[in-house]
């Protein structure tokens, strides 16, 4: 049944004998039995895309097929764990076989030995259908796993057990139209197909992260797509890390595909030192880190981010809100150029394959708000968001382009900002949201009805300034009215006062979506009242230095129980505006 290799190039193997298999089954390459995925079948000829290295490896060795596709194990034990792209546990594979990882090793996603207590929800003769909890297991401190019968079965329940159990252990047993069902805590999912659920739904509600300038200007729904560009030093690990942290998700997905070793070293050592400010407890405690190894080739980039998706569609699944980061999708699209060259396909742009774009919207179409399968209606969220790293910034990148066709928000982070000390350095003239408006309703009952036409004065007048400040170059500061001073000083305040927001800083860090509000209302209030003060005549030149500008600057350093202090200063404008004379 094995097939025969008959040439080597990098992580691309051609065999032959394979007319027994199918698309994107995964198969042992050679004796030392690297895994590999079929990516192209012609006759019997099969192209293998290699995940480990192929040094030594030549034609004539063997290729043993698995006739199953590249799969997932999920189950209780994937919170906290640190995987590689093909999920296999590195931080177990590096206590067997050292900082570089022997060929050919095949280490289970899921510990076999670990036993879970295994609480039950539902009673013998119940009938169940795919998606429905049958129990659960208190997988961290943070998180409650829940067991679900696997998405194709229904049936009646003949037997559930409580009690500790091994993933593989069975906790109940169904009776289906097919025979007798049993149901483990394990189930697994093929990676490139995506996890059924019932209905997708509107992305209505917005995921707030207590990043002034995400929430209140580019704003994300949860179950949306965001595509963040990082050049280095603009800030891209602290907003990871931030969202990470902060945003309103039950679990953290990071997939790292990396480009050299260290950067992902980096993610190794610093996302289990991240605290989960809301618990206390280490943030890895609702975290699954998948982080491609510098000794894997490009092409294991690829399962990394089918892995991370196909975990983080399970969660959703339970009904949790899971938000996904992928850094950086470049990296995987290089992966897949390299093997479209490979094997020799029609390029596209710059070398790209020309199913780039449908293969990256597939990816970001497994986001989405939905209803779960299961009868009790539960909603599940899964928001993703990719990084993307153009060569040399450039934003015409065909992998650039290819994502922003599909996501939904762009935060458009830049050096130039970075240097200039504004942080976080997303450029609120080129980056945008597509939700604003799905989420409106939600933000004007839940926060303030009048906050998306504060912010959308807001973007007017940073517009304006850009506008403005273009004149002042030409013709100095002299040229422009009162009024127009005027808008520039709110813009300033805007920029300084409201967009800056300094990660480090023990308040500052995170700001709920009703301080956001009060901090901008506050400010256009300044403007308002200043608007009046210029029709009496009084000059820009002193409204600038009045006392309250500086109480409008340190509203954020408020802290979120005392927000009424920031109503305050509202007063405190009156009285001064009214004082000018
Ligand atoms: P990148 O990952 O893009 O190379 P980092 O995220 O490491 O960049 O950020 C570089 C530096 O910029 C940080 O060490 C920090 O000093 C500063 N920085 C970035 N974002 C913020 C922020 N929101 N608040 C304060 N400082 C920031």
């Amino acid at each position: 049944m094995e097939g025969k290799i008959v040439k080597v190039s990098g992580p691309l193997v051609i065999a032959k004998g394979m007319s027994g298999s199918k698309m994107y089954d995964v198969v042992r390459v050679s004796e030392k039995r690297l895994i590999g995925e079929i990516i192209e079948l012609k006759g019997d000829l099969a192209s293998l895309q290699v995940y480990e290295e192929t040094a030594g490896v030549g034609p004539g060795e063997p290729v043993y097929p698995t006739f199953e596709p590249l799969s997932v194990e999920l189950g209780p034990g994937l919170i906290e764990s640190i995987y590689d792209g093909i999920q296999r546990p590195l931080d177990i594979i590096r206590e067997t076989s050292g900082d570089n990882i022997a060929r050919g090793i095949t280490l289970p996603g899921l510990d076999r030995k670990k036993e879970w207590h295994f609480k039950p929800l539902m009673k013998k003769g119940e009938k169940v259908t795919g998606g429905d909890i049958i129990g659960e297991v208190q997988e961290t401190i943070l998180i409650t796993h829940r067991v679900m019968i696997p998405p194709e079965l229904s049936g009646e329940i003949v037997e559930i057990k409580e009690g500790d159990f091994k993933v593989e252990d069975i906790v109940c047993k169904l009776k289906t139209q097919g025979g007798l069902k049993e149901i483990t805590l394990m189930q697994r999912w093929p990676v490139r197909r995506s996890r059924p659920y019932k209905e997708k739904l509107p992305p209505e509600i917005p995921m707030y992260t207590g990043q002034r300038v995400i929430d209140t200007f580019f704003p994300i729904a949860k179950g949306g797509t965001a595509c963040v560009p990082g050049p280095f030093g603009s800030g891209k690990t602290v907003i990871q890390h931030q969202i990470s942290k902060w945003a309103d998700t039950d679990i953290i997905l990071f997939v790292g595909c990396g480009e050299r070793g260290n950067e992902m070293a980096d993610v190794l050592i610093e996302f289990p030192q991240l605290k989960d400010p809301k618990s206390g407890e280490p943030l890895m405690k609702r975290t699954i880190l998948i982080a491609n190894t510098s000794n894997m080739p490009i092409a294991a980039r690829e399962a990394s981010v089918y892995t991370g998706i196909t975990i983080a569609e399970y969660f959703r699944d339970m009904g949790y809100s899971v938000a996904l980061q992928a850094d950086s999708t470049s990296r995987w699209a290089e992966a897949m150029r390299e093997m479209s060259g490979r094997l020799e396909e029609m390029p596209g742009e710059e070398g790209y394959p020309a199913y780039l774009g449908t293969r990256v919207a597939e990816f970001y179409e497994r986001a989405g708000r939905v209803r779960c399968l299961g009868s009790d209606n539960r909603r599940g969220m899964l928001t993703v968001i990719g990084s993307v790293s153009p060569m040399g910034g450039d934003i015409a990148d065909p992998v650039v382009q290819a994502t922003l066709r599909v996501v939904k928000v762009f935060w458009s982070l830049e050096d130039k900002l970075a240097e200039a000390r504004h942080f976080p350095a997303v450029n609120w003239l080129t980056s945008y949201s597509l939700y604003k408006d799905s989420i409106r309703e939600w933000v004007k009952e839940k926060v303030a009805k009048e906050f998306p036409d504060l912010v959308k004065e807001a973007m007017r007048i940073l517009g304006e300034e850009a506008e403005l400040q273009d004149i002042v170059r030409l013709v100095g500061i002299e040229s422009l009215s009162q009024s127009d001073r005027l808008l520039l000083e709110v813009a300033r305040s805007i920029r300084e006062d409201f967009l800056h927001q300094n990660a480090f800083h023990e308040i500052d860090t995170y700001t709920s979506a009703l301080k956001q509000y009060r901090m901008l209302k506050v400010i256009l209030c300044f403007y308002d009242k200043a608007k009046e003060a210029l029709k009496r005549g009084i000059t820009v030149d002193r409204i600038s230095k009045l006392k309250v500008l500086e109480d409008i600057a340190k509203a954020k350093y408020i802290e979120e129980d005392k927000l009424k202090d920031i109503e305050k200063i509202e007063k405190e404008i009156e009285i001064e505006i009214q004082g000018l004379k």
